[in-house]
């Protein structure tokens, strides 16, 4: 069977269309349209522009031209249309429905938002214009800067990393060049809860640190009698998320912070989940020494499937000077942009974009942030752990919580409920999929058996929620009563069905070929 580019079968040529229904003739189901790629569809003889031979040009390429056909697709315009728009018709999008993927913060991104963004003064200017002309750019940035090192009671941040993960990066970096700067550089252990997310120990291996892992205690936080017992003269630091990826706040997180600095390490902190907390805790008053904040979740940006993403990194006292530049800073009533290691104040520990990191971004957040006010913030924080609280209450009778207790901004189930129905996490999401909703992250965190973490946010109404607990009881429900097929058979609905994930994971094939009896009859 033929693969896209996503390592999902395509049709092969004479055999159903498995993406499509197979109860209609046409393989479309009312109005949702069977589609097939366009490298399938498409030829380069059906492009809708016809453009003549140039006359008498001569080839530069000394001899390295193409010779073969180079194999594009090419549609009409109508048709060209079609495609994409079908296509799109089959993703599932935070505009057309609740998006309940734990960790990931799919909230409505607010329409002023982008209406300032599009402002023209800020989407036409170039990052290689002279600084003069784009003094309101850099105030924004500035201002925006002010505004996390209030939120986060911190003294530094570095506005540049462009992704949460980044961010971790610059964090890590920092400590690194701190460490050395002590004569500090045997300090190569990193704690990491095993709750944390993978972007935490891949960003510490990829500095040249070593992971260590401190279990989670029965309530779903870090243990710390076995953290206290890992502290040591080569640890440099400790990678915590709070609140954590089970959706527990790290009661400890102050003991923590001394303890780890006491014992001359730093205290790295995740705040990819600032956005239960804003308004409410500065992380800066914690302790923490540096601490990426995902603009995309917390401030509303779109995100997802690779971008865009903003990361700015705040930084305690103590890892301020080895910030990375580029940084703006006010110059008389202007404002400068520090580019290069040698003009700054510090030891910055280097550059990590070309750049200055995502200008669009900065526009969304600051517009967040400004028609939110400090009252709004708080309260999106607190309507944010509201909501997930309610799911908890809803579902818990049905559904097995992992830990006792009330959650933060995440509401976090085991698959004990589903013990003995032969239906497991990875069924139950396929069949939310039959009922119109987008599953909720599966199987992360790791320390919780077959884990369903589910984040509303607080752009959901008390509607919309009670429209999903009813399809999530109702479905735990049928699972219970044996109703086993609903699940193992799901989807039956979605344009494509249950796929063969595993093989697709192990042997993906990234290429795709035109089919060999279409070939043969080309030739
Ligand atoms: C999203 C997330 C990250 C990574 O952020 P990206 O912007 O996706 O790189 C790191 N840690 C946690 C806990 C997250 O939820």
């Amino acid at each position: 069977m033929a693969m896209n580019t996503q390592g999902r079968p395509s049709r092969p040529l004479h055999t159903p269309d498995p993406g499509a229904y197979q109860d209609t003739f046409s393989g479309s189901r009312g109005l949702d349209q069977a589609e097939q790629l366009i490298f399938e569809r498409g030829h380069i003889e059906l492009t809708g522009v016809d453009l003549p031979e140039p006359k008498g040009a001569m080839t530069r390429l000394g001899g390295l031209e193409r010779e073969a056909e180079i194999g594009l697709p090419g549609l009409a315009e109508p048709e060209a249309m079609r495609h994409y728009v079908r296509l799109s018709r089959k993703n599932y999008a935070i505009d057309l429905g609740l998006y309940p993927l734990g960790s990931c913060t799919m909230k409505h991104n607010p329409r002023l938002n982008e209406k300032l963004a599009r402002l023209p003064g800020l989407i036409d200017i170039h990052p290689l214009q002279p600084q003069s002309t784009v003094q309101g750019a850099f105030e924004l940035i500035g201002e925006l800067a002010r505004w996390l090192m209030v939120l986060t009671n911190t003294p530094a941040v570095a506005m540049s990393p462009k992704a949460g993960a980044h961010g971790e990066l610059c964090g890590m970096m920092a400590i690194r060049a701190a460490l050395d700067a002590k004569g500090q550089s045997h300090r190569r252990r990193v704690l990491v809860p095993e709750s944390a997310h993978g972007t935490n120990p891949a960003t510490a291996v990829q500095c040249g640190f070593f992971c260590d892992e401190i279990p989670a205690d029965k309530t779903g936080r870090v243990d710390m009698e076995a953290f206290k017992a890992k502290l040591g003269d080569d640890v440099a630091a400790i990678m915590l998320t709070n609140p954590n990826t089970c959706g527990l706040f790290e009661r400890d997180i102050k003991a923590i912070a001394d303890a780890i600095h006491e014992a001359g390490g730093y205290f790295y902190c995740d705040g990819a989940n600032f956005n239960a907390i804003v308004g409410r805790v500065r992380p800066g008053d914690l302790g923490i020494d540096a601490m990426h904040i995902n603009l995309h979740k917390t401030f509303s940006t779109p995100h997802g499937g690779g971008g865009p993403g903003a990361g700015p990194t705040v930084f305690s006292e103590a890892l301020a000077p080895y910030a990375p530049v580029p940084y703006v800073v006010r110059e008389g009533e202007g404002w400068k942009m520090v580019e290069h290691e040698a003009e700054a104040d510090g030891e910055p520990f280097g550059r990590m974009v070309a750049f200055h990191g995502q200008m669009g971004m900065f526009t969304r957040a600051l517009s967040y942030m400004m028609s939110h006010g400090s009252d709004g913030l708080k309260q999106a924080a607190e309507d944010a752990v509201l909501n997930a609280n309610y799911i908890l209450a809803r579902l818990k009778h049905v559904m097995t919580p992992a830990f006792e207790g009330t959650c933060m901004h995440e509401a976090l189930f085991d698959d004990r409920f589903l013990s003995g129905t032969g239906v497991s996490t990875l069924d139950f999401a396929k069949a939310m999929i039959d009922e119109g909703y987008h599953p909720m992250t599966m199987y992360f965190p790791l320390v919780v058996h077959g884990a369903m973490l589910i984040e509303p946010t607080e752009t959901e109404s008390k509607n919309g929620l009670d429209r999903f607990c009813d399809t999530l009881e109702a479905l735990a429900l049928a699972a219970q009563k044996g109703d086993t097929e609903r699940f193992t058979a799901a989807p039956v609905h979605a344009p494509a069905k249950r796929l063969d994930e595993t093989r697709a994971a192990r042997s993906p094939v990234l290429r795709w070929e035109k089919p060999a009896d279409e070939q043969a009859a080309a030739e």
